[in-house]
């Protein structure tokens, strides 16, 4: 068969050369060993933690070494594709930080290794796909789906490995050159199959996180064009990845089987494979052992998830990289004051055995987060959350700027700072006590203070209160009261002798912080008074009285 007559037939508008697309995206000009990285996600709508995992990797890899960190669409399968999901994704990954040098943009491309939508490469892929053919190395295919289910059907019951390969491949591989034409001719569709070679080989990749991995080298026919022209995700891979200068790609451990295929265009085009990093999948514990995160029962899988509970992408980047390197935890403890961007991340610590994700441990680290960040910041961070997610409160941290920074610095400066906020939503149950419009009491008073008992403490309290005491003279005023009212000033007294007190101070100052904050656990009763102003603190108590 004459296969630059098939290639033309094939291709007819393709005019340009292998080697003018080598020269259109030359080889990067970059420092010695600096790491070209991306991350390729399909624009579905949905977003997972899996994909910010990921470019977390790709991006400390790349930056880390002076490198280039790109963004690439991965939107060959049109029928996963979601009106709006670039913009989701792009926005998802600003929201959490990640920074991309290059790729992909809201209205079109930044860099000079584009096109990034993949849709929009099928010129260059066809460039490649001609030459293929015209090296008698891919080939059209007719079969229908009823012929590939019946070719399965026939290997299941022999036993043998599904898919298109030496035998049954035979059918397609030899059709003439006038058979493909009739066939075009009457508009029979066709995809391009790579042609494989039967081989009992072995083929060994080094993969970086994994080390060696072997595995039979590939002898299937796969597909690299579907029948709208559009190529598979191996196809794309390897003509993107090369092209795109990349050096390593870091992917799910989900692409390890399809390894032999990609290892194979490589080594067909001459090309230097990229340094793989399969990466483990994200796992959460339940009961005794792990399992995959699933879309369906996880809402944690998705990154909307963590938007939508207002975790902080500096939070999210610290508990990443806990499961990302081993030793991260033991570094931050070392560093308590430098800034994740300075661990210095490598791909040999990472973890192989699945990644467990646990709310948990993302809650303390939160609070962790949050409680090192100064209060400024936390007011600039939980302000921007609001604007999207919860208005009212958006409103009255605008309202009331100067009492909410002054609120988000209570119990901060005592030796042991308070950690009271996990989330930007939580911030909004926790802080609501500082605004009159969101005030609710929720706890009840002590039930070692009756009614009569409360309105008496509070009367006296309203009487003796002035609000430019400071917290020495303040509290020398409750300790009065208490005892005045016949409550021990130390628990450990009341609890020795329970018949000689109403109670003990602990329930006094529980009396006024469930006054004033509506929780028995709240922070330092005086320090929120004076956040709060002598007006709402009168009228909180005198409803008391
Ligand atoms: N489009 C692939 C995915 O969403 C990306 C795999 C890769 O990074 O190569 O899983």
């Amino acid at each position: 068969m004459d296969y630059k007559a098939l290639a033309q037939l094939l291709f007819p508008d393709v005019t340009a050369t292998a080697e003018e697309l080598e020269s259109r995206f030359p080889k990067r000009n970059l420092p010695e060993g600096a790491c070209v990285t991306r991350i390729g996600p399909s624009p579905t709508g949905f977003v997972h933690l899996g994909n910010l995992y990921n470019a977390i990797i790709a991006e400390r890899i790349a930056h880390q070494s002076n490198g280039v960190f790109y963004l690439r669409i991965e939107d060959t399968d049109n029928k996963r594709e979601v009106d709006g999901a670039v913009e989701t994704l792009i926005n998802a990954m600003n929201y959490f930080g990640v920074q991309f040098d290059e790729g992909a943009v809201a209205d079109g491309d930044n860099g000079n290794y584009g096109p990034y939508r993949q849709r929009q490469r099928k010129e260059i892929y066809h460039v490649f796909a001609k030459q293929l053919v015209e090296r008698e190395l891919a080939y059209p295919c007719f079969l229908t789906a009823e012929e590939i289910d019946a070719i399965r059907e026939q290997q299941t019951a022999n036993k043998e490995n599904p898919g298109i390969y030496g035998k049954y491949a035979q059918k397609s591989r030899s059709l003439t050159l006038d058979e493909i034409k009739d066939n075009i001719a009457q508009g029979k569709e066709w995809v391009l199959r790579y042609a494989g070679t039967e081989t009992d080989e072995y083929i060994n990749v080094e993969d970086a996180i994994r080390g060696k991995l072997s595995m039979p080298r590939n002898n299937m026919d796969f597909v690299l064009l579907k029948s709208d022209g559009i190529p598979t995700y191996h196809f794309a891979h390897v003509v993107d990845d090369h092209l795109m200068r990349s050096t390593h790609v870091i992917r799910g451990e989900e692409w390890i089987s399809s390894l032999p295929m990609h290892y194979e265009l490589f080594s067909t085009f001459g090309w230097e494979t990229p340094i793989y990093c399969h990466t483990a999948t994200l796992m959460k514990i339940e009961g005794t052992g792990k399992r995959k995160l699933s879309k369906r029962k996880d809402p944690e899988l998705a990154l909307s998830y963590y938007q939508q509970e207002g975790i902080s992408p500096d939070a999210i980047w610290e508990f990443l990289l806990t499961l990302l390197n081993s030793n991260f935890e033991e570094w931050r403890i070392a560093n308590p004051e430098k800034s994740y961007l300075e661990f210095p991340y490598t791909l040999e610590k990472m973890n192989i055995s699945g990644a467990l994700v646990d709310l948990n441990k993302l809650r303390d680290i939160s609070k962790d987060v949050i409680g090192a960040m100064p209060a400024q910041k936390i007011f600039d961070s939980w302000l921007d959350w609001c604007k999207q997610y919860n208005e009212q409160f958006a409103s009255l941290i605008e309202q009331y700027p100067e009492r909410t920074l002054a609120a988000l610095n209570v119990g901060r400066t005592a030796k042991k700072p308070r950690k009271d906020i996990e989330t930007w939503k939580q911030a909004c149950d926790f802080m609501s006590f500082y605004y009159d419009e969101t005030f609710k009491v929720f706890d009840e008073m002590p039930q070692e203070c009756d009614e009569e008992t409360v309105k008496t403490f509070f009367t006296k309290y309203l009487a003796s209160y002035n609000h430019e005491d400071d917290s020495n003279a303040w509290f020398e005023k409750v300790r009065a009261i208490t005892e005045e009212m016949g409550f021990a000033l130390r628990p450990k007294d009341y609890k020795n002798n329970p018949e000689q007190y109403k109670g003990s101070i602990v329930h006094t100052t529980n009396m006024l912080r469930i006054a004033l904050t509506g929780h028995a656990n709240a922070p330092d009763i005086w320090e929120v008074s004076h956040v709060l102003g002598e007006d709402i603190v009168r009228g909180r108590i005198v409803k008391y009285c």
